[in-house]
């Protein structure tokens, strides 16, 4: 089968011709619909060697669904034939964390004190959805996605699931009354605008330097989007300051002038990592009450509503898809800016099972 492979640190990854796995024990085996194309790939690829602790060659691809065609002896068979979409987070199952439902902080997979990462999931340390077929190693990574695309379903895996989980893990300052900073509209940014109208948000303001992806923003559901954060802050004033600014983009011009919008008790969440710091400190002359959180992707449980916004029509990714043979003028694209919502990546190749 094919797969896009990473196989020297720092240098793009290649697309080459790979066995088929086989699924064992309690592994399933699922036949790729559409696997997302993201930021953090290009981060992986980009890393001098020593940074992730990720065996080469690695197939990329942690944004994925597809069918499940084939189980291990051990899995539940049950799930074959269903169309799904995938967890990325490949939790322990045991740690404090995992057992309050917040997989995603799993503490097997914390940075080491080397700094460097533990494998964490398909595209991500184990072989990724960049290909024609993936293991996974048990039903609880899936997710049942019923009708929906897999160019819609796989989007949802990384874009949706990163941005719900910013979300849904300050409710307590989402409610029609709120207003919202949404910065960067990009894969993540023009779903997270969606999800915030799903919550009853309605005060959304966006920020994106790409002109062109202004009327996406207003389509997803923002009442306004600005190039700059300066204009956009303005209208944030005018609104009484942000609860809630939704850094999508994480550069220092984003994370650093942020909290200056915030309204009294207001939080911002920096969920982009183009590589901003920001500075905490309690006599910042700041806003009262002032807060900052970095989450990271989401849980399974947040999977499944994402993919029930979606099944409801509530929820609709922006797509390009690409044919396999087309992954590195699409990860071009992705680094170049020239692209509007996620890119999949959609195998053409016949199967051959
Ligand atoms: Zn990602
Ligand atoms: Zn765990």
């Amino acid at each position: 089968m094919l797969a896009v492979q990473l196989t020297a640190w720092g240098q793009p990854p290649q697309v080459r011709e790979i066995p088929v796995p086989e699924p064992a024990e309690g592994q399933l085996l699922i036949k790729v619909g559409a696997a997302g194309l993201c930021r953090s790939d290009l981060h992986v690829m980009d890393s001098p060697a020593g940074r992730f602790d990720y065996p080469l060659p690695l197939t990329l691809g942690h944004e994925v669904a597809g069918t499940v065609v084939g189980a291990g002896p051990l899995a539940d068979h049950a799930w074959i034939g269903e169309n799904v979409v995938i967890h990325g987070v490949w939790p322990c199952g045991r740690c404090r964390n995992c057992r309050r439902e917040r997989e995603n902080y799993c503490l097997e997979k914390v940075p080491r004190g080397d700094g460097r990462l533990s494998p964490i999931g398909n595209g991500l340390g184990h072989p990724g959805g960049l290909a024609e077929y993936l293991l996974v190693p048990s039903e609880a990574v899936l997710v049942r996605v019923g009708s929906l695309s897999p160019e819609q379903a796989a989007p949802l895996a990384d874009a949706g699931l990163t941005a719900y989980h910013a979300i849904r893990t300050n409710s307590d300052l989402i409610d029609s009354d709120t207003v919202a900073l949404v910065i960067g509209i990009g894969g993540l940014g023009h779903l997270a605008v969606q999800i915030l109208r799903s919550f009853g948000v309605t005060d959304i303001i966006a920020v994106e330097t790409r002109t062109q992806t202004h009327a996406l923003a207003l389509e997803s559901g923002a009442l306004a989007c600005f190039a700059t954060l300066a204009e956009a802050a303005e209208a944030v004033a005018s609104l009484g300051g942000a609860d809630v600014v939704f850094d999508f983009v994480g550069a220092q011009a984003t994370v650093e002038p942020a909290p200056a919008l915030l309204a009294p008790g207001g939080r911002v969440v920096v969920v982009g990592s183009a590589g901003g710091q920001l500075t905490v400190g309690k006599s910042l002359g700041l806003v009262n009450g002032w807060q900052v959180r970095a989450p990271f992707w989401g849980t399974i449980e947040d999977l499944r509503q994402v993919v029930a916004l979606a099944g409801a029509g509530k929820l609709h990714a922006e797509v390009t898809a690409f044919p396999f043979d087309s992954a590195l003028k699409a990860y071009d694209r992705l680094r170049s800016g020239d692209l509007s919502g996620r890119a999949v990546l959609v195998p053409t190749a016949p199967s051959s099972l």
